[in-house]
């Protein structure tokens, strides 16, 4: 039992898998004691004893708000809880729920099937030339880190960029971690729950996106408003308006070109 557990590690590492993350007697029973040991068979059991989640991983939680928002909050997991919201009083190879207590909401026991792995929400982008695209002429079109240092931040050598918005911010590998890229979603929420008051009137009335301008240089007219808070956060924009806005767009880029 020990040298098959020792081999189910080590063909892990060899393929660069955490066995931190697996439960290995449980691979080890179902595809050498209980199973033929045959590839298929192998590989089922890793999928199937691959621990999704671990206390002190990063998890994202759907929570409904107000006004039919639902917000996006993150956090670490804390523990583990029972159907009924205890504690387990052993390890359990599959717990039922996580407590998360994220910092801009209360705190929260969810079902382990609704947990988000945070890193799920983010695309890497590891490749030199676009992670440094259009970067700075002073600073030899080198972005630098804006993760946690002092006077002399390092080169970004990666790019994290937040599905849901579309924002994006440059780290090294150190700041690359669950907590940075919290944060970049942290901020997208700041940002909705601040536009509020136009997503709802959006919602109530998306033709207001396509109101006429203001024939006053100096004043903006409120469809303007809203057109301009649109073009900075497209991803907040309600669907109707953002249709509508697409259209209205389209009619005029072909009205000035003909
Ligand atoms: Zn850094």
């Amino acid at each position: 039992m020990r040298e098959m557990r020792e081999s189910a590690r080590e063909y892990l590492e060899g393929k660069r898998r955490d066995p931190e993350r697996y439960n290995i007697d449980g691979i080890v029973r179902d595809a050498w004691v209980n199973g033929n040991g045959s590839d298929e068979v192998w590989k089922a059991a890793v999928e199937k004893h691959h621990i999704r989640f671990m206390v002190g991983d990063w998890a994202r939680i759907t929570v409904e708000v107000e006004d039919g928002f639902t917000e996006h909050h993150y956090g670490p997991i804390e523990n583990f809880r029972r159907p009924d919201g205890n504690f387990y009083r052993r390890n359990v190879a599959r717990p039922y729920a996580a407590f998360l207590h994220p910092e801009y909401t209360r705190s929260h026991v969810v079902p382990l099937s609704e947990l988000v792995a945070e890193i799920e929400d983010f695309e890497i982008v590891t490749e030199w030339s676009q992670v440094h695209e259009g970067g700075p002429q002073h600073n030899y079109g080198v972005y630098q880190c804006i993760g946690r240092h002092g006077s002399y931040p390092p080169p970004a050598t990666v790019m994290a960029v937040h599905k849901v918005s579309g924002r994006r911010k440059r780290f090294c590998d150190d700041c690359n971690t669950s907590e940075q890229r919290a944060g970049l979603a942290h901020e997208a929420l700041m940002y909705q729950r601040n536009a509020k008051q136009a997503i709802l009137e959006l919602r109530a009335d998306p033709t207001l996106i396509t109101g006429p301008a203001s024939t006053d240089t100096w004043d903006k007219s409120p469809a303007e408003q809203y057109r301009e808070w649109a073009d900075v956060f497209p991803w907040l924009v309600p669907r109707p308006a953002a249709e509508l806005y697409a259209q209205w767009k389209e009619a005029r880029s072909a009205a000035a070109a003909a």
